[in-house]
């Protein structure tokens, strides 16, 4: 499994471009000897961006995770492994998608800590965010209740960090949210990236991710409707 450097990065705003080489091309895209792009991945789209190369050049469209991380395209055969490239991520895309992100700890930690919800599935998409919450009593929602605790938490300049923790760390922690799906990860990986906002939110993942909450601009909840028993699908800009 190729290693996913952008977790190297943080914060995960305006990315650096970064030269590298190809190191294979199939009939979609390209894959390249490293890649610092985000694969789609928890909700969060993957990078976009372009790739150019001594007499050739290529928008990629949404990077896709996998064995190897891929670089869709539409003529991958202008480049051949081996070519030395450059790769600029576009991070205009990057960065909404990174306070995006970020905003759905934020909402997911206070959505648990206000009525016990947990979060069951989310989905970033350009301008907006939906999250799909199981409460044990979801009639106590309260959308512009809800919004505020957000707001406020975003207002409180809280700093983000990254931390590399071992399983029973992670497993044995009071505070710590959203472990169920460790079970997924490999049990070889034995380490694994916690991101914690301070006095917010902890838990593992792998997304892009602000330094501080005050980068991100305040919520506002469009719409929430059934999913189900017990379940809200959850619209927010
Ligand atoms: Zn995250």
């Amino acid at each position: 499994m190729q290693e996913k450097l952008h977790m190297t990065q943080h914060p995960g705003t305006n990315p650096p471009a970064f030269r590298t080489s190809v190191s294979g091309v199939t009939d979609d895209g390209i894959y390249l000897t490293e890649s610092y792009c985000y694969p789609r991945g928890g909700g969060q789209p993957g990078d976009i961006g372009i790739l150019t190369g001594s007499d050739k050049k290529s928008e990629f469209t949404e990077v896709l995770g996998g064995e190897n991380i891929l670089h869709p395209m539409e003529n991958p055969s202008i480049f051949s492994s081996g070519d030395e490239v450059l790769c600029e991520i576009d991070s205009i895309r990057r960065n909404r998608n990174t306070k995006m992100h970020t905003a759905q700890h934020v909402f997911s930690a206070l959505a648990n800590e206000l009525y016990g919800a947990e979060t069951v599935g989310n989905q970033i998409s350009d301008g907006y965010t939906r999250i799909d919450l199981l409460f044990p009593d979801r009639d106590q929602f309260n959308a512009e209740d809800m919004s505020e605790a957000v707001n406020d938490a975003l207002r409180s300049n809280s700093d983000v960090s990254i931390h590399e923790w071992d399983r029973s760390r992670i497993l044995s922690h009071e505070q710590m949210r959203h472990t169920k799906f460790m079970d997924r990860i490999p049990s070889s990986i034995e380490i694994l990236r916690v991101v914690e906002i301070e006095g917010i939110d902890l838990c593992p993942c792998g997304g892009t991710h602000v330094s501080n909450t005050s980068d991100i601009e305040n919520i506002t909840i469009t719409n929430s409707r059934s999913k189900g028993a017990g379940k809200l699908r959850i619209t927010y800009e």
